[in-house]
């Protein structure tokens, strides 16, 4: 029997502009240790670049507008890694969720992994054609030319979910799970360790009520952005679906999103009565305009 995959939960950006439950928003990455395949990187969350020169990088609607992340270095998944006693030369691989500025921050600082990604976010990251793109896609983040592997849409089914597929050079216990509808390419990451099954949702869904419970709910101001920069609302809320009916199914797959911070393992415990009503908005069937 092969080690298990071990995996460390990062959090690689505190986002001060949105909150969920009165805390702010998170980037929840995973550093996984493979027997074989060195470190991978789930996302990178926001770089030591980023921290630097904010404006810059993020451009300044993000960096001082409606994101505000907190300036504090040791966030980035470069400076997390060397703390837990890594060499980051070892992050041989990046599997990308997707290509928005706030996931690639730090592609840069691990220049020699292969970055993997949806040949659909590839392409709209690289032809960045609506203004919608040009402001999540920020060329600079890959402007040190990292090597991509793009996927397109094959694969197998998993717990439900098509087109699921392993990752060239990666074990078989990491895999790619279509989720669009965030953006083109948007995908989820599983991940299988000791313990069973845990799925990377990236921005899939940003409230934990948007996948649990008997409706739909979602942080006034969270479901808002969500609708916003969404690039297909159909597919976003059927593949919110499509993850309810996974955690109602299969509850010991463990499922999270990118920027819940109350899905970090490390993270307190959801207070016992946030849900006051007026910053709730019930969704339903139906995202807010
Ligand atoms: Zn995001």
């Amino acid at each position: 029997m092969t080690t298990p995959i071990k995996v460390h939960h990062l959090n690689c950006a505190c986002i001060q502009g949105l909150s969920i439950h009165g805390r702010h928003l998170a980037c929840h990455c995973l550093l996984l240790e493979t027997p074989q395949s060195g470190l991978v990187l789930v996302d990178t969350g926001l770089g030591t670049p980023d921290f630097e020169a904010p404006a810059r990088r993020l451009g300044a609607e993000f960096a001082y507008g409606y994101a505000r992340p907190k300036r504090d270095p040791s966030m980035a998944a470069l400076n997390q890694v060397r703390k837990l006693g890594f060499d980051p030369k070892d992050v041989r691989h990046i599997v990308l969720t997707h290509m928005d500025l706030d996931h690639v921050g730090g592609l840069s600082d691990f220049p020699h992994a292969t970055v993997h990604l949806h040949k659909f976010e590839l392409d709209a990251a690289m032809a960045r054609a609506s203004f919608k793109a040009k402001r999540r896609y920020r060329p600079l983040m890959w402007a040190h030319g990292p090597q991509f592997a793009a996927y397109v849409d094959e694969g197998e089914r998993w717990f439900g979910f098509e087109a699921v597929r392993n990752l060239k050079e990666l074990p078989p216990e990491i895999l790619f799970v279509p989720l669009f509808g965030h953006t083109l390419g948007h995908c989820g990451v599983a991940v299988q360790d000791a313990e069973g099954w845990m799925l990377h949702a990236g921005d899939a869904y940003f409230d934990p009520r948007e996948i649990n419970g008997p409706t739909r709910r979602c942080a006034m101001m969270v479901g808002l952005f969500q609708a916003i920069v969404q690039t297909n609302r159909k597919q976003r809320l059927y593949n919110q679906g499509r993850l309810r009916s996974l955690r109602a199914r299969h509850p010991e797959v463990r499922v999270f999103s990118a920027h819940n911070p109350f899905e970090i393992p490390s993270a307190a415990p959801v207070p016992a009565r946030p849900l006051r009503l007026p910053e709730s908005a019930s969704m339903g069937s139906a995202a807010p305009a």
